[in-house]
């Protein structure tokens, strides 16, 4: 397995629209382990293809505290959302930035496993909005796209102040 190293925004890479999946194979397989890797190694709750800069509708995701309930979607799609629900969210492609969006508070997701297997997942809570902010990659869009202009401008004016000095959190 390899780490991988994680786009930071905003690197315009992080807007491409990642396509289907079209078949589950050996190279796919290989490419969700290195990210569950990179996402354990960064201590991130999920990973999406984008963010190492492989345009496939892939992410990766772990909520849990023990760090050992790994979910694996490729091709997601959302099937039913609703409920309102804001958490405090942070993402491996943005260092140091930690900001409230508000989305749907459940999801029900249609997605293919690592056997090419269509699953069902439902989630709430935590798992249903990293889910999101996970597709959100996918579509090209990263969460701090959610706030208002005037935030976003403060958050690259702190990125470009911040300068390349720390890698650290990716
Ligand atoms: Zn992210």
């Amino acid at each position: 397995m390899t780490r991988l190293s994680v786009l930071q925004y905003p690197d315009p890479r992080l807007h491409t629209v990642a396509a289907p999946v079209q078949l589950v194979n050996e190279d796919i397989r290989r490419l969700v382990a290195d990210m569950t890797q990179t996402m354990y190694a960064l201590d991130g709750i999920g990973l999406a293809a984008t963010q190492v800069d492989v345009h496939l509708q892939i992410i990766v995701l772990d909520v849990s505290e023990r760090r050992n309930r790994l979910q694996v979607l490729i091709n997601p799609s959302i099937i039913k959302m609703g409920g309102k629900a804001e958490f405090e969210e942070g993402c491996l492609s943005v260092p140091d930035v930690y900001e409230s969006v508000r989305r749907a508070a459940w999801v029900h997701v249609r997605a293919l496993d690592l056997n090419g297997k269509t699953i069902d997942v439902q989630a709430e809570g935590l798992k249903a909005m990293c889910i999101q902010h996970e597709m959100d990659h996918l579509q090209g869009m990263v969460f701090v796209e959610h706030l208002s202009p005037t935030n976003q401008r403060r958050i690259l004016n702190a990125l470009s102040k911040q300068g390349r000095r720390s890698n650290s959190r990716a």
